[in-house]
């Protein structure tokens, strides 16, 4: 029996296929401009059908690593011509593929793993496709933090992505004590070569605070690690830490689900072990008062509750 009309129109609509870059049909040419594609973050049956068209259909495929990408277009038996594109490329690269979707071309961009321009490189590509009016799709899939947080048991309802965290030991201490009053979900990226001395930091910044570890995701290895920052620390002292992570936090509870003010949030950092010093300089920063000031007001919140000065 035939369709009514509106049903026939409904059943085009769920089926329809052409997304972002006018790809109407597996056949049909890509329309000129950049692709953004993601591709798998371990398990390569993560690839969308989407992606597999675009790498498939595009003139030419830009890798931050072509070694990678070699294996993954092999797997799908993809044979469109691959140049590299990684931070240090340099502006040459980026404004000969920006001349080649001026062109009309259509270039796919793909990072090692996982979203392109998520902590890696692509924004120079990205952002001279945009300053030239040229068109930029999305072609969206695996992305190693919002895997991470889909599984982590975290409160997802509001969360903070910081990219990977500080490398200098100094910078690292004030990024975790900066985040103590941060009352959303924290998710950041670690290297398996930092990963224990950012959890020793997280421990001494923020003590107590719990902590998920996602590692290898997608991958055989995959392990999810919850609970205390020293207690997730322990497993790392005990064993080598291995493959790729994403770190998260949980979330400072808010108090009486109001803001702060600075002299409950200094009470609080005392709360969570944070020593005055530490508690002085991370309030000062935050409110953009001088460091005498907040320790002169800090003698008369302790006055206040009868403290030692
Ligand atoms: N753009 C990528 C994305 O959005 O998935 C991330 C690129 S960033 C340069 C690489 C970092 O992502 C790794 O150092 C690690 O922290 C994280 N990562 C990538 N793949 C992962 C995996 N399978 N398991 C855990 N973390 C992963």
């Amino acid at each position: 029996m035939a369709a009514k009309p509106r049903e026939a129109k409904r059943a085009a609509d769920n089926t329809r296929d052409s997304g972002g870059g006018g790809l109407a049909a597996s056949a049909a040419a890509l329309a000129p401009g950049h692709y953004i594609v993601a591709t798998p973050i371990g398990n390569l049956q993560d690839i969308t059908l989407r992606a597999l068209d675009v790498l498939r259909q595009c003139d030419v495929i830009a890798s931050e690593d072509t070694r990678t990408t070699l294996k993954l277009l092999a797997r799908f038996d993809i044979h469109t011509p691959l140049v590299s594109y990684h931070q240090h490329s340099g502006g040459a690269r980026a404004r000969e593929l920006v001349e080649r979707v001026r062109a009309g071309g259509a270039v796919a961009l793909v990072s090692e793993a996982g979203t392109p321009g998520i902590s890696d490189p692509g924004h120079e590509l990205i952002r001279g496709c945009i300053a030239e009016g040229l068109p930029v799709f999305p072609v969206p899939g695996p992305c190693a933090l919002v895997a991470f947080l889909s599984a982590a048991g975290l409160n997802t309802s509001a969360f903070v992505f910081a990219g990977f965290p500080p490398r200098k030991p100094g910078e690292r201490v004030r990024f975790f004590q900066d985040l103590a009053s941060e009352t959303r979900t924290v998710v950041f990226y670690e290297s398996p070569g930092r990963i224990r001395a950012t959890l020793e930091t997280i421990a001494e910044a923020l003590p107590g605070r719990r902590v998920c570890i996602g590692r290898e995701l997608t991958k055989l290895h995959e392990e999810f690690l919850r609970g205390p920052v020293e207690e997730v620390l322990g497993v790392f002292k005990e064993r080598r830490p291995r493959g790729e992570f994403v770190v998260g936090l949980e979330g400072t509870p808010v108090a009486g689900g109001a803001s702060l003010d600075l002299e409950q949030e200094y009470h609080f950092l005392m709360s969570q072990g944070m020593d005055d010093k530490a508690a002085i300089s991370l309030l000062a920063r935050k409110s953009g008062r001088s460091r005498r000031e907040i320790y002169a007001a800090v003698l008369q919140w302790k006055g206040k509750r009868g403290d030692d000065a």
